[in-house]
């Protein structure tokens, strides 16, 4: 039996390297500060005390797990549990009730809505944590799952299918919230000789080499490297503006740089190097199909002008 000190220390596999968060939502600042104190050691702790704050953290934050008050004003937590699941970014993210009711029919509720359990107020911190924990083992082992599907088999990076996924969302999230989405779009430099000289298994190496390169340069938990074709790979970056973007994709150039992957037959560099088109739109103003025809664009002017950079700008069309 585990004592409550280690419950989340013991987390398993599977669970992400950071600490869980969750988001506490209540009218009543003094049962926020109940829960709070039972989680504030090993968790990252949000807090809400209306509906509509608790929403807007859920968007922006993601967080692993939602305790949720149902009597609240303006918008109560059964609406919130209902917007939360009709939302393609947040429906994942499971849902505690935490009530003082114990009405049999509003439990049916909570749970048809989608909610993963009930827990009466007053609050016992030590049944709190044992059910969080359970349904944070659950979160963990059910997004580890859904993953899988996602994921390249080569690079362990996700996929297109999960990309192109995953662009509709953030891009119908930067239309509901005017916020910029960027994108990099990377192709390696003369990777059909480098196959055709180092042979597919090396190739592969370096593929892999190049996938971790990518991904280790990016930071927040909503951004996204996959793999999009043979040699290609793009990042989704929400929240990000164009020059950040550039920045980042500057970022891939010189980690690359530095891993120093010997390629013999490129012309433009003694090492492996990728050329990159970076693309952003600012609240739905181009399409997402426009978005990523835009980074291609811009990949093709950076193979175009020497390849092993990064082009962030399209050509003025001559007349
Ligand atoms: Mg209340």
């Amino acid at each position: 039996m585990l004592s409550d000190s280690s419950i989340f220390a013991a987390l398993p596999d599977g669970a992400p390297a950071h600490k869980p968060s969750l988001l506490m939502v209540d009218d009543q600042t003094v049962n926020i500060h109940v829960m709070y104190r039972a989680f504030a050691e090993d968790c990252q702790v949000f807090k809400a005390t209306n509906g509509k704050t608790a929403l807007q953290l859920c968007e922006s934050k993601l967080p692993d797990l939602v305790l949720l008050d149902i009597e609240m004003p303006e918008m109560d937590g059964f609406e919130v549990c209902r917007r939360l699941k009709a939302n393609e970014t947040t429906r994942n993210i499971p849902v505690i009730f935490v009530t003082s009711h114990s009405d049999p029919e509003k439990e049916t509720l909570g749970l048809e809505l989608g909610a993963v359990d009930f827990i009466s107020k007053p609050i016992n911190p030590s049944v709190l944590r044992a059910r969080v924990r359970t349904h944070l083992l659950l979160k963990y082992q059910s997004d580890a799952l859904r993953s899988l599907a996602f994921r390249d088999g080569l690079t362990t990076l996700f996929n297109r299918r999960f990309f192109d996924h995953q662009l509709e969302m953030e891009w119908s999230r930067s239309v509901r919230q005017a916020s910029s989405l960027a994108i990099i779009l990377l192709d390696v430099d003369f990777f059909k000789r480098y196959n055709d000289h180092y042979g597919h298994q090396t190739g592969d190496d370096c593929l892999r080499e190049i996938a971790s390169t990518v991904k280790g340069s990016l930071r927040r938990k909503t951004d996204i490297a996959a793999r999009y074709g043979g040699e290609e790979f793009i990042c989704l970056l929400p929240e990000t503006s164009q020059d950040n973007a550039m920045e980042i994709a500057e970022k891939i150039s010189k980690r690359l740089q530095e891993r120093a992957l010997p390629h013999l037959y490129s012309d433009v560099s003694q090492y492996v190097t990728l050329s990159m088109g970076v693309a952003s739109s600012i609240g739905g103003e181009l399409e997402a199909e426009q978005l990523i025809a835009l980074a291609d664009q811009r990949l093709y002017n950076a193979k175009n002008s020497g390849r092993a950079r990064v082009c962030g700008e399209t050509p003025a069309v001559k007349n």
